[in-house]
């Protein structure tokens, strides 16, 4: 068994079961994990909690070192690291290389700014000589990281560099199906000594360790990456205690493609930014709408494009440059985006490319197009987690904005046009929090990130993301006469 990391140790829990890891492309058990108990989060919280007397009181500069340290160990076993990605999570080394560039960019960049966190200071000229206030920046406490399968070592980072160097101590909580890469990015922060304690990792499952985290008295803050199911009943626990929380939950993002636009470039963008990580995205363009000048032309380019997306072997995409998905990860998501695609064909929607599901071992399934399925069918209502893309044929750009803004969500947008008009449209009234212009998907970490409407609230990335790793907190100093 791969034990969790509880206070500097390994530890096989309470419960002493253990929970399988499945590689998604074989179906093999990879190793096991124990299951985490309400009992563990106890410990690892607490853990936490003593680790943070002493690392709220470390220099920031001292902080940001260790975590620089920790870095160079990440590059070290970056070869290792992105193997362990491939076989828990299921996608193309490539892509799984990128999610440790994304990781150590990340990183790097809080570890940068440890040292530049600045509060405030306001003389008042009237009582200058009575009183003065400051703002102090203050770190929270113990931080539950709650992190879901899709990216599990970039959206580590997005908590833990912020976290960290705002002198929080952290508690996470990997997926079920994703722990084995985290536990190892953890051992390697021991190893940079980083001190036991300031950041544990407890496995298990969401229902038990999850809301464990959640409710528990010395957690001060969430920081929750997942589904807007989970993310609604996690905020419904943790609403008695009044938790700091960030929600990144999950999308919808409508892409819009206007007459002007670049058809190859829309082509190949729409397809990365739909077809990337099989279509498990946060942020995925899974709503294509595309006005009729343009319609035919651009699908004969999409379906052209997207036909040639072998699904494969993760590991073997460097021998293979063909392939372009993995798996699904797990089995019951690929039964969910199976019904959602059947509910669209029953709504009218005409299959344009894929929709087999291949026999096998592995839950690996075609890259799919689909021509306007009912605007109320599910793939336009959910969100479709999985290689599925809808596509509807829009009149103008008032109905390009009124369907995209036709749902629960707002993380995403793209808009494909070099007409400022549009642009300037898209940019103010489609509702997202995150958007593009002829781009899927460039990385921009610097810029903060996070959904409006039921795609939650807060942000990671940028200065931003370290804010929220922060409390204002007011002095006002007098007896200065
Ligand atoms: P998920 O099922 O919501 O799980 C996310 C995390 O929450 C996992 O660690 C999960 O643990 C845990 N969890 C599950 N039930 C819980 C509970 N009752 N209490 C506390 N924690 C619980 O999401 P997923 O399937 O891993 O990931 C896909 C979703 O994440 C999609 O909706 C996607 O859009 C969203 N997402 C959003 C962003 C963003 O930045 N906005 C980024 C990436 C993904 P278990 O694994 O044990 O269930
Ligand atoms: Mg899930």
């Amino acid at each position: 068994m791969v034990e969790m990391l509880i206070a500097g140790e390994r530890t096989a829990g309470e419960a002493g079961e253990a929970i399988p890891v499945v590689d998604p492309a074989t179906g093999q058990t990879l190793a096991e994990v124990p299951r985490g108990t309400v009992q563990d989060v106890d410990r690892a919280v607490n853990s936490a909690h003593e680790a943070f007397a002493d690392w709220q009181r470390t220099d920031a500069e001292d902080r940001a070192n260790l975590l620089r340290k920790a870095i160079a160990l990440i590059e070290r076993d970056r070869k290792a690291l992105t193997e362990s990605l491939v076989h828990e999570q299921g996608k193309p080394v490539t892509e799984a290389a990128g999610e440790i560039h994304h990781l150590l960019h990340g990183l790097n960049y809080y570890a940068d700014l440890a040292t530049k966190v600045r509060g405030t200071h306001q003389a008042l000229p009237s009582a200058l000589s009575k009183a003065y206030g400051m703002v102090l920046r203050r770190p929270m406490g113990v931080v539950a990281a709650i992190v879901p399968n899709n990216f599990p070592l970039t959206l580590l980072g997005t908590k833990l560099g912020p976290a960290l160097m705002a002198g929080n101590t952290v508690v996470v909580k990997p997926a079920a199906t994703t722990p084995l890469t985290t536990l190892k990015i953890a051992e390697l922060l021991l190893e940079a000594e980083i001190p036991p304690g300031v950041v544990n990792v407890v496995t298990g499952r969401g229902s038990e360790v999850g809301d464990a985290l959640v409710t528990h008295d010395k957690v001060r803050r969430v920081a929750f990456t997942g589904s807007t199911a989970v993310g609604r009943h996690i905020m419904g626990l943790a609403a008695p205690k009044l938790k700091r929380m960030t929600m990144e939950l999950g999308g919808s993002d409508p892409v819009i493609v206007a007459p002007d636009a670049n058809i190859k470039a829309a082509a190949r963008g729409i397809a990365i930014g739909r077809f990337w990580n099989c279509g498990q995205m946060c942020l995925g363009g899974k709503r294509l709408y595309v006005f009729e000048e343009v319609y035919d032309e651009l699908m004969e380019q999409l379906v052209r494009t997207v036909g040639k997306y072998e699904p494969g072997l993760g590991w073997e995409k460097a021998e293979k440059p063909a392939i372009r998905v993995g798996p699904l990860h797990t089995s019951s998501g690929r039964d969910e985006i199976l019904e959602q695609l059947q509910d669209a064909l029953d709504t009218g929607g005409e299959l344009l490319l894929g929709g087999e599901a291949p026999d096998g071992d592995g839950y690996f399934m075609q890259p799919t197009i689909v021509a306007d399925p009912a605007t109320d069918s599910r793939v336009a209502r959910e969100e479709t987690f999985g290689p599925v893309l809808p596509v509807w044929k829009v009149s103008d750009l008032d109905e390009a904005i009124q369907l995209s803004n036709d749902s629960e969500y707002g993380l995403g947008a793209s808009v494909w046009t070099n007409d400022i008009r549009v642009i300037n449209r898209v940019a103010n009234e489609v509702e997202a929090g995150m958007k593009w212009v002829n781009q899927f998907h460039y990385g921009y970490d610097e810029l903060p990130f996070g959904g409006v409407k039921q795609s939650g609230y807060g942000k990671e990335h940028g200065q931003e993301g370290l804010d929220y790793y922060l409390e204002d907190i007011s002095v006002v100093i007098g007896g200065l006469e």
